[in-house]
Formats: structure tokens, C-alpha cells, sequence
């Protein structure tokens, strides 16, 4: 077999893994390793990042060492490859005694082209010094971004494989991720000790998702009715939620409104899991309803929509997720449920974070995530300009392209809105401001004694819903403030003062969500 494969990158892609021709990057990430240069490569899931570095392996000699922490994706890989004829192991805690030390013996005596290792053996003290005594093609570092703290899979256990690079100085490096920010990846960078890496950053577009965001108002109701809209036929797709309770709720809704849906989480008995996982694969089931669990792995290609019912925490997650639709390249969808309150909580859970710095770093991915949800501008920018890779047309396929926000002169309303919050001592949250605003008249009201303030039922001209994005963009636009230490309290800012006294002419969004617009006062 080996004998019949060519000795070039392109033969090998022909002969040992039967594709025509290499993706783009693919041939220049390759040229670079085979010279033996390091190198850094960020590519999208599903982009093909494994041939970057199982074709040198097989071109290289010695054994190409691949450090990865998916432990369930080293099973699939290797046995991909010896489906290939590629002579390829694993060696993992999942291994019993008898077959490491088979697998060792093969490392031992040259007969492996790769072996992938969990960075918990890896760093096993006489492995690594075995290790050196070896010829090594390569060092592939999968899913880099776990060796960095401001990445958002910080693995303790990948800290230490930036020490490698000064175990082995002459064997070539190549990291690898699907996902890293600018910060992240001067990071990972710094921490693997690349030497003049060769960086190569494919585009993270996706251009047949096309990505909606709408104001979370009634969402299971919002879920149906996207579900309905897109027609009778029965098509995949997943919907994130982020707690198990909720997903057990909307997967036994949408069962109950005749849909064939499954729920998945980590708190299911690993046979549920993996069948649900397995029967959607085969499409036996339309719709699986889970936590970000459910996701390693998932290779389907005719996933025609994602749904986040709950705002993720970071950017990095949500293009992780969305990207699971449309790999078939067919036109697929992208909806997220954005709802003010998933921000309370959501920043709660940061500010609740022991560590600061990881504080630091996921309230700022935090806010980027909620800059995503409120921008007015072409998510498709907002989103690729996130990965650093600027863009200079808007898209036409996201909800602000094909249905661009129409704006109004706020500046009354805005007037109103600021000034309410400051009668009510800056002492109360959203709802109960658009409450007094709209003038209603209920016990916590007449309690508080509210009906009393100037400021009581001023704003009767717009609905709850329509004040409750007129504060909303106020926040965005740092005219007001929600306390999170405090109950997610409304306090003005200084800039507020500049709308309070004239000085500004306010221009907002209409509220863009026809969902809602009907909802109960203060619904
Ligand atoms: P990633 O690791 O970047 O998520 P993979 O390496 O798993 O992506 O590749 C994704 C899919 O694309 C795999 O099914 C792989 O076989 C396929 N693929 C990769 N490169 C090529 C190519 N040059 N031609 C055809 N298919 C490819
Ligand atoms: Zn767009």
C-alpha cells in the first residue's frame, strides 16, 4: 500500500484519501510543514484542518504526535484513517493496559504515522522522555485555543504543552482551533513558544446562514412560529438552550405541538445521549433540543436551522453553534431569542466568577455578545469583524440587511423615559419603569405609591414593548445604566443629562420584532 502513494502532498491527498484537490489554505499550510516550519492555523469547524497535518504526517518521517482533548474525536479520527490504510492510534485513558502498551510498542518500533495522545498522558513523565528518543514528524496541537486563558475552553490540563516546544526544537509545530479571537490568539501564540510562525487564517465566513436576532418576548411562542414559517417539511435542526430544566420544557413543547423532538444534556444516561445523538444523524429525529453539550462531533451536514432560545455567553460559542447549520452549503437559518433579562443573568454568572481575570475576559465577551444582539449594522460584519476579518459591503442575508431598522426621532420619548427613572430615585429595574411610564395600575404601584409621581403614566403613546426597546437602546447607547450589582437597577449616566436638558436630538430603532408587539403591559 504505502509503496503505490505518491510522495507528494497532492499525491497523498489522491491516493490515501481520495480527493481531488486541496481547499484553500490546505496546500499552503501543508508546503509549510513540510519544510518544517511552525505554524498556526485558524479555520473554521468543518473547514478540513486535520489534512494540514495527516498529510505531512504520512510524508514526514517518524511518528506525527497530535495532542487533543476531545477524547471521543480521536476514536473517530483513527479509525478514519486506518479505514484509509493510514497507520494511526490513539493512546488515552480509555485505553486498558493490554492495548497502551500495544500501542506504545508500535510508537517504539516505527510503526506508526500518527498517534494521538490526551494531554494527560502526554505529560506523563517517562512518555515524553520516550518520546525524545524518537523521531517525531510533527507536533499537531488540535483545538489550540484551550492552551489560553482568554480563550473560552480554557483546559488546565493544556497548560503545560507550552513547555513541548523546548523538548523538541527541531520537530516542526502546528496549532490549530476553530476558534480565537485577536487576543486569544497572540496568546496562544506566546504560550506554545511557536517560533516565526507561519499564521494562516482562513475566512470564517458562512454565507448561506443567514442570522436573525428578535427580541425575546414570548418565546415559545416565537420558536413555533419561526418553526411554522419555514414550512410543512420535515428538516433538522437544533435549538440551544441554556440550562437542562429548559431544554426538558421546550423539547416537551414542541413534542407536544407534533414535532419530532428530543431532548439532550448532560444529565441524560449516556445511551439516551447517544442515541438521540445517532438518530439525528440518521434523521429519525427533526429536532434535537439541547444544552451546548450536544455538539462535539456533530458532522451533519443538512442541519437547515439553530435556534439559541438563550443569549450564549460569548461570540466564540454562538458562531461555533450556528456554524453546525448549512455544511451542505444550502441555505440555512440562524435565529437568536435575545431577551434583556438572559443579559442580567448572564453578566450575574460573570461578576459571581472568583478569578478576575477570567471576570475580565468573559465580561468582555460577554458585552461583545450582547453588541452582536443590539447592533444595528449587518450582523454578518459585526460577527466576521469579531475574528478580525473586516469586511466592506453588508451581507443581504441577516435580518438588518433584508429588513434594515427604520428610526424615529426619540428625543421626547427618551426625555420621558430618563427623566421617569430619575423620579424613581434610580431605585428600580426596566419593568417597573416602563410600568410607571405606561401608567398602570397595580398593587406593587399603589404600594410604592407611584401613581403619585409626575412621571406616572406619561408615556401612554407607546406600548410596553415599545418602551421596553426604547430603554433598551438607551442602555446600548450609555444614556442609562443597568446596575447589576443592584437588582439590575436603571441609573442615569452623565451623558443622560445632554437628553434631559436639549441639548441632543435623539435618533432610535423602531422596535423590529412584530412578535410581542401585542403582549400584555409589561408582558
Ligand atoms: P475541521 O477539523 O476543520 O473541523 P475536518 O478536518 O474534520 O475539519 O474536515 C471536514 C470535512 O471536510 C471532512 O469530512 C473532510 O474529509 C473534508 N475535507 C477536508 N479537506 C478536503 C478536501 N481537500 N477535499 C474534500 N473534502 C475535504
Ligand atoms: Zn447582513
Amino acid at each position: 500500500m504505502a509503496s503505490e502513494r505518491a510522495n507528494t502532498p497532492l499525491g497523498v491527498l489522491q491516493s490515501v484519501f481520495g480527493y481531488e484537490v486541496f481547499r484553500s489554505h490546505q496546500a499552503d499550510i501543508i508546503e509549510d510543514v513540510m519544510a518544517g516550519q511552525d505554524c498556526f492555523v485558524l479555520m473554521p469547524t468543518g473547514g478540513g484542518k486535520s489534512l494540514c497535518y495527516q498529510v505531512p504526517a504520512i510524508l514526514r518521517s517518524g511518528t506525527a504526535i497530535v495532542v487533543s482533548p476531545l477524547i471521543a474525536l480521536m476514536q473517530d479520527q483513527v479509525s478514519a484513517l486506518k479505514a484509509n490504510g493510514v497507520k494511526a492510534a490513539y493512546y488515552n485513558s480509555t485505553l486498558d493496559v493490554q492495548t497502551a502498551d500495544q500501542v506504545l510498542m508500535q510508537l517504539h518500533t516505527g510503526q506508526l504515522d500518527l498517534l494521538y495522545v490526551s494531554p494527560e498522558r502526554l505529560f506523563n513523565h517517562t512518555f515524553l522522555q520516550q518520546l525524545q528518543q524518537l523521531p517525531i514528524a510533527l507536533f499537531a496541537i488540535d483545538e489550540a485555543h484551550c492552551v489560553s486563558q482568554w480563550g473560552h475552553d480554557f483546559r488546565p490540563e493544556y497548560r503545560q504543552i507550552g513547555q513541548l516546544r523546548t523538548f523538541f526544537p527541531q520537530v516542526p509545530f502546528i496549532a490549530l482551533t476553530a476558534t480565537a479571537d485577536e487576543a486569544t490568539r497572540q496568546d496562544i501564540l506566546q504560550r506554545l513558544h511557536l517560533q516565526q510562525p507561519k499564521v494562516h487564517i482562513s475566512s470564517f465566513d458562512r454565507p448561506n446562514i443567514r442570522y436573525t436576532v428578535l427580541e425575546k418576548r414570548q418565546p415559545m411562542k416565537q420558536l413555533l412560529r419561526f418553526l411554522e414559517a419555514r414550512g410543512e417539511v420535515q428538516e433538522s435542526g437544533i435549538v440551544y438552550c441554556l440550562s437542562r430544566k429548559r431544554v426538558e420544557e421546550v423539547a416537551s413543547q414542541l413534542q407536544a405541538g407534533g414535532y419530532n423532538a428530543q431532548a439532550y444534556h448532560a444529565g441524560l444516561p449516556g445511551e439516551v445521549r447517544h442515541s438521540v445523538h445517532q438518530r439525528f444523524i440518521r434523521d429519525e429525529v427533526d429536532i434535537v433540543v439541547a444544552t451546548v453539550a450536544f455538539g462535539m462531533g456533530i458532522d451533519k451536514p443538512n442541519v437547515r436551522f439553530v435556534v439559541h432560545y438563550d443569549l450564549p455567553k460569548n461570540i466564540e460559542g454562538y458562531y461555533q453553534e450556528t456554524g453546525r447549520a448549512g455544511r451542505d452549503g444550502l441555505a440555512s437559518e440562524a435565529l437568536l431569542l435575545y431577551g434583556a433579562q438572559d443579559v442580567v443573568t448572564a453578566r450575574h454568572f460573570v461578576e459571581n466568577q472568583p478569578d478576575e481575570h477570567q471576570r475580565r475576559v468573559e465580561g468582555f465577551k460577554l458585552s461583545s455578545m450582547v453588541d452582536f444582539a443590539e447592533s444595528q449594522t449587518c450582523r454578518r460584519r459585526v460577527l466576521l469583524n469579531y475574528f478580525s476579518e473586516a469586511t466592506d459591503s453588508d451581507c443581504g442575508n441577516c435580518d438588518i440587511c433584508l429588513n434594515p431598522p427604520e428610526f424615529f426621532d426619540a428625543t421626547v420619548s427618551a426625555q420621558k423615559a430618563l427623566s421617569c427613572v430619575y423620579r424613581l430615585n434610580q431605585g428600580y429595574g426596566l419593568r417597573h419603569v416602563v410600568e410607571v411610564l405606561r401608567g398602570q395600575d397595580n398593587e406593587r404601584i399603589r404600594q410604592l405609591n407611584h401613581q403619585a409621581l409626575s412621571t406616572y403614566g406619561i408615556g401612554r403613546e407607546h406600548s410596553a414593548a415599545e418602551w421596553d426597546s426604547i430603554l433598551r437602546q438607551l442602555i446600548h447607547l450609555g444614556y442609562l445604566l443597568q446596575d447589576i450589582q443592584q437588582y439590575s437597577v436603571l441609573r442615569l449616566t452623565e451623558k443622560a443629562g445632554e437628553v434631559l436638558k436639549g441639548q441632543v436630538c435623539l435618533q432610535l430603532a423602531k422596535p423590529r420584532n412584530p412578535i410581542g408587539k401585542t403582549t400584555r403591559p409589561g408582558g
